[in-house]
């Protein structure tokens, strides 16, 4: 077969996480019929595997087969080329030539980088001892956002061992929750009054702090942590000061994390989750834009490169024109698997482009419910995001602003009484609540004219999942909002709420409609229905509702 325009231009791609495993997927029909030249370059040892499960690897509730994303036997024998377990060090943009550290070097037509974010280790005494050399964390000390992170949690939760975890944000909490479920002994330690300082209110944080309380887990709010100490992992004494480990001593491991109030907090592992920061330092050496990712426009296309092109992660869209009304809202990488996923379909696509015959449907673009369609695919969601607790009996959802309360004073200028000029006044803040400490239940629904602004729910998930749904839509809350609370009332059906077009899987964008015709077609477990639709294949926590969705559809009809 005579070479193509695109076999001449070969696609390299840096990083193997979930999002290029996604690209990868979309090509390979492509790459199998030598329509297209691909090659994947990772420094993990291992093909690509689903990120989000990495908590739940660690305490023991998956297996590392079952959250693998891509066959590395597979995809050789389709012909794509893994260069797996080495790093790139280098772009020379001017030869089209990507630099690996076995000093081995790729040629590109076209580059994609899909090299994600790493996590923040927070400046700390004995933990980063050296700004200038690269972070090695010592023993006992993990980041959880790989495979070996999460071998490291499962020893310490199969030996009932002592966590600390450092950090009270979303992942920092699922991985505490998770843990102390399977047996660990946790401390969540963190700076603010209440955990999910960013998103929740001081009350919904007063009853999330008794619900980790109820499991177990120990909480350290208002806490500054300055250093660790360093011991021997056979109880010796704590190192009160960073040195080489002498002899055949086993390396100091961490043994207590230090508070800035000359308290400690003694444990066998440290978990850090202080944030993740996306990776652009080879980008930036390449003399790419950077911003808080890798700058790309809405087709994600470099700036001032139309060959390279950046997404997931590591991947900041927003374009040169600073009017683009598909950029506006961008806020930097979503750090989502969900926009992820939706990324490399799009730039499947574009990729694909004169590759397929005409009127050849990319394959990238399967019946999820989540096709490409448009350039404002390939954006960060503009909204303010929102969250979602996944964790076992402990539901927690909020989104925007949910400072106000009920019986605050209008601000200046919000009610249309006080309107002045010509000027239209926005129509006042309204803030209902409920709470129910005793049974862990909290309710705050923030709403200009009727239209949610913010919310948060603690131990309510329906009322919770009802909110997500009219806060992404930006629609109406019922007059009578008592009506949310019922939904979670006591024999209440399951499946009960939502409309045909919500969304159930966020991550892979699928609807209840899709998941009702997969059932209808036959599929009959959680399983089934993921891999007719992908719902489920992300962070899993849409499992429940889908299962709600198959019992209900097979429920007895009634008499
Ligand atoms: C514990 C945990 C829980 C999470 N939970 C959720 C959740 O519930 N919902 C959600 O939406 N998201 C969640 N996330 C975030 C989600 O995992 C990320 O959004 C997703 O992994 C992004 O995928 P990516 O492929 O862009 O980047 P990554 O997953 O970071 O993969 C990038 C890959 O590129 C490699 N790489 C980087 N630089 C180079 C280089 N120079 N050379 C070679 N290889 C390189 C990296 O080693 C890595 O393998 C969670 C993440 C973690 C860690």
């Amino acid at each position: 077969m005579a070479p193509t325009d695109s076999q001449n231009s070969p696609i390299v791609v840096i990083g193997f996480g979930p999002v290029a495993a996604r690209l990868v997927d979309s090509l390979l029909p492509a790459v199998r019929s030598g329509a297209l030249s691909l090659t994947v370059i990772g420094d993990e040892p291992h093909p690509a595997y689903n990120r989000v499960l990495v908590a739940d690897l660690g305490v023991g509730r998956t297996t590392a087969s079952d959250i693998a994303l891509a066959d590395r036997d597979e995809l050789e024998a389709a012909g794509v080329v893994l260069r797996l377990g080495v790093c790139v060090r280098r772009v020379d943009r001017a030869r089209q030539l990507v630099h690996l550290s076995d000093d081995s070097a790729v040629a590109y037509g076209r580059l994609v980088f899909a090299t994600g974010a790493r996590p923040v280790v927070p400046n700390l005494a004995r933990l980063n001892p050296d700004p200038q050399l690269p972070i090695r964390l010592p023993a006992g000390v993990i980041t959880l956002r790989n495979l070996d992170d999460a071998a490291t949690l499962h020893r310490a939760v199969q030996g009932r061992r002592r966590v600390v975890i450092l950090g009270g944000g979303i992942l920092g909490l699922e991985a505490a929750l998770a843990a102390a479920d399977e047996g660990a002994r946790v401390t969540v330690v963190h700076h603010g009054p209440h955990t999910l300082g960013r998103s929740i209110d001081a009350n919904a944080g007063k009853v999330l702090a008794a619900a980790l309380r109820a499991r177990g887990i120990r909480v350290a709010a208002n806490s500054r942590s300055t250093g660790v100490l360093l011991g021997q992992p056979d109880g010796g004494t704590p190192a009160s000061a960073a040195g080489p480990d002498s002899g055949t001593r086993a390396p100091a491991s961490f043994s207590a994390l230090e508070l800035d109030d000359g308290t400690t907090i003694c444990g066998d592992l440290l978990v850090l989750s202080c944030g993740v920061r996306a990776r652009t330092e080879v980008a930036a050496g390449a003399g790419l834009a950077t911003g808080r990712g890798i700058l790309v426009d809405h087709g994600l296309q470099a700036h001032h490169d139309p060959q390279v092109f950046a997404m997931g992660d590591c991947a900041e869209v927003r374009c040169l024109d600073e009017q683009c009304a598909d950029c506006r809202g961008s806020n930097g990488p979503s750090g989502l698997i969900g926009p992820g996923w939706r990324q490399a379909e799009w730039l499947a696509g574009v990729l694909l482009a004169g590759v397929l015959p005409a009127g050849a449907q990319p394959p990238g673009a399967q019946p999820t419910g989540a096709q490409p369609a448009g350039p404002r695919a390939a954006l960060a969601p503009e909204q303010p995001p929102v969250i979602v607790l996944k964790a076992r009996g402990v539901d927690v959802a909020a989104a925007g602003n949910v400072a106000a309360e009920p019986f605050d004073e209008p601000a200046e200028g919000a009610d249309p009484g006080h309107a002045a000029g010509s000027f239209p006044a926005a129509p006042p803040l309204s803030v209902s609540t409920w709470a129910d400490p005793e049974h862990g239940q909290y309710l705050k629904m923030a709403t200009r004219a009727g239209v949610l602004e913010g919310f948060v729910s603690v131990g309510m998930p329906r009322a919770g999942a009802e909110l997500v749904l009219l806060f992404e839509r930006g629609a109406e809350l019922p007059a009578d909002r008592s009506e949310l609370l019922r939904l979670d009332a006591a024999g209440m059906p399951a499946g009960a709420g939502g409309a045909p077009d919500s969304t159930v899987c966020r991550c892979a964008g699928v609807d209840r409609q899709t998941i009702a015709a997969a059932v209808v077609n036959g599929c009959g477990t959680v399983a089934e229905v993921s891999a007719a639709t992908r719902a489920g294949t992300g962070c899993g926590g849409c499992h429940g509702e889908v299962r709600a969705l198959i019992e209900q559809h097979f429920q007895p009809a009634p008499a």
